[in-house]
């Protein structure tokens, strides 16, 4: 397994940093997780145009141009010999001082790790999730702008740990004045009466790449889609639910908090959505 760092293609064991880089001491950076299906780069330009806006956002320099980043891309996916797998790119701040500033780490750090990647059974497809809602808030300052995708995942660790301990594979999580926001590592979605609601992005969403996808298909194939801010109640009383994201791609959600969704089972729209999804990655993977 090679492993892109700053510039080589090392063995894993050899993929080591700096203990004072400032992703490490103070989760001061930034990432994309990306799909590779058929052996291309699944909206390549949208996660490198997430990236650098949020790189741009945090006064990030990335060390490399974009189009240079795009190759490097390619050539680790390449050199790892893998149709299918996920991408992890990191850029953090780089090695520092102690202190916060970072003007005194001047060389980000630019990792790519590119894995098999292990997701739900299909039969989670099918059945749907369990799932539950946790007291871990969204909290919005600037600095944690849900559009920034940082380094800064403690609350969604909070929300893992919560998940974990109600024994479900995701969960929740609202913003603190009670709107749903997303969960621990996807986007939601609710379906009424025939219309999709996302939370929009103010309400503590990440602009997930999937979660624009869906929006795109609906539009396509003439489904009303909405990005609205809703409450737990609305969840509970949804004809479906489903949770969206580069790893778990479009999941159904059968139970929250107790409450059966629908039928219990993945519904309608969500199976036409999960479809017209996987028909997406198969053309744009093919490419
Ligand atoms: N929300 C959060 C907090 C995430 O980390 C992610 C990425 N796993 C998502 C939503 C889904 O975004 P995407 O579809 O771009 O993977």
């Amino acid at each position: 397994q090679w492993i892109y760092l700053n510039g080589s293609y090392v063995q894993k064991e050899n993929a080591m940093i700096s203990v004072y880089d400032h992703g490490f001491l103070y989760g001061d950076g930034i990432f994309e997780g990306i799909r590779i299906y058929n052996g291309n780069i699944f909206k390549c330009k949208e996660h490198l145009d997430r990236l650098y806006d949020s790189a741009k956002s945090i006064m990030l320099d990335i060390p490399l141009a974009y189009e240079e980043m795009k190759s490097v891309l390619i050539e680790t996916v390449r050199k790892n010999e893998l149709r299918d797998g996920y991408i992890r790119l990191v850029v953090s701040r780089g090695p520092g001082d102690l202190g916060l500033d970072p003007r005194r780490s001047p060389k980000a750090n630019v990792v790519i790790i590119v894995e098999q990647l292990a997701i739900y059974p299909e039969e989670a497809y099918l059945n749907g999730l369990k799932t539950v809602s946790v007291s871990t808030r969204r909290n919005i300052p600037d600095a944690l702008n849900p559009k920034i995708k940082s380094l800064n995942y403690l609350n969604n660790i909070l929300v893992k740990i919560q998940a974990n301990l109600a024994g479900v594979g995701e969960a929740i999580m609202l913003n603190s004045q009670g709107f749903v926001a997303e969960g621990s590592s996807d986007n939601i979605f609710i379906i009424k009466r025939g219309i999709v609601f996302t939370p929009p992005c103010y309400c503590g969403a990440l602009e997930g790449i999937t979660r624009a996808a869906i929006i795109e298909i609906c539009q396509k194939i003439g489904i009303p889609c909405k990005e609205e801010p809703f409450t737990l109640h609305d969840v509970y009383v949804a004809d479906e639910v489903f949770f969206t994201g580069t790893a778990a791609e479009v999941i159904a959600v059968r139970e929250v908090d107790a409450r059966t969704i629908g039928e219990g089972k993945a519904g309608p729209i969500t199976t036409r959505l999960l479809k017209e999804f996987r028909a997406v990655v198969e053309v744009d993977g093919a490419k």
